[in-house]
């Protein structure tokens, strides 16, 4: 079933990059993954969307933000739209990132609610799930991700799920430089695809694209995305390191 779905890599520069770094580290990525037999997304800062989006034109890669509010405008101070977002030419929004949720206050609430607005603005979301390392060892794991991966997908239809990829990412895989080794990977991406069969059905189910992400790189990443139900990558460190992303993006080919 793997053949039926797009293997997707994304960057995640979390709060890296000046604008004119953000250009350097972008012109550097372009030619690396040109020819690229997968899907190669960037999310970077606001501030870098505007250049990064005119580099990347007319390549490969698309764009994507980090996060985006759930309502369309108004008095929200400090906060950017789905809508704003679109309106600029991006693509993908990376939605609930653990780092959102433990320093942001940010819930499977309000992970649904700007799911759905990134939806309706017709962006493309990258939604993370994953444990922490005491509810990995208290043996919660499965059943947390699947109630989270539940509740942010409440009231999305079955025809936007192809608008949806979620990242499984152990919360203390992540910037740690401890992997989840190739078997907890699957597994959790495979809990993660019965829960979306449950809810919607096995065809939604084989069709959707899993990654995993959490100290991802060049030599760990060919068996992690050799596994039957890891599809890709959400790669923070080595993201911003255009040899290692290149290499990632490789293996994913
Ligand atoms: P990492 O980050 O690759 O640096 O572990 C992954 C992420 O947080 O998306």
């Amino acid at each position: 079933n793997k053949a039926i779905r797009k293997a997707v890599i994304a960057g995640n520069w979390k709060m890296n990059k000046t604008p004119a770094e953000a250009k350097t580290l972008i012109e550097s990525i372009k030619p690396l993954v040109k020819s690229a037999g997968c899907d190669v997304v960037c999310c970077v800062p606001y501030v870098d969307l505007s250049v990064v989006l005119e580099a990347a034109k007319g390549t490969n890669i698309g764009v994507g933000a980090e996060n985006c509010h759930w309502e369309k405008s108004g008095a929200f101070t400090g906060e950017v739209s789905a809508e704003m977002l679109a309106s600029m030419g991006v693509k993908y929004v990376i939605i609930g990132h653990s780092e959102r949720r433990q320093y942001f206050g940010e819930t499977n609430e309000t992970v649904n609610k700007r799911i759905r607005a990134a939806l309706d603005a017709g962006l493309t979301v990258i939604l993370c799930v994953g444990e922490s390392l005491e509810q990995r060892e208290q043996g919660v794991t499965s059943e947390l991700v699947a109630l989270q991966t539940k509740i942010a997908l409440g009231g999305v239809s079955k025809e936007e799920l192809s608008r949806i990829i979620i990242a499984y990412e152990p919360i203390w895989a992540i910037g740690t430089g401890k992997t989840a080794t190739n078997e907890q990977a699957n597994e959790v991406c495979k809990t993660i695809r019965d829960t979306v069969a449950a809810v919607y059905d096995k065809a939604a189910a084989d069709a959707m694209t899993i990654q995993y992400g959490g100290s991802m790189k060049p030599g760990n990443a060919a068996e992690l995305l050799a596994k039957p139900d890891v599809d890709g990558g959400l790669i923070g460190g080595a993201s911003l390191k255009p040899e290692d992303f290149a290499a990632i993006v490789k293996a994913a080919t």
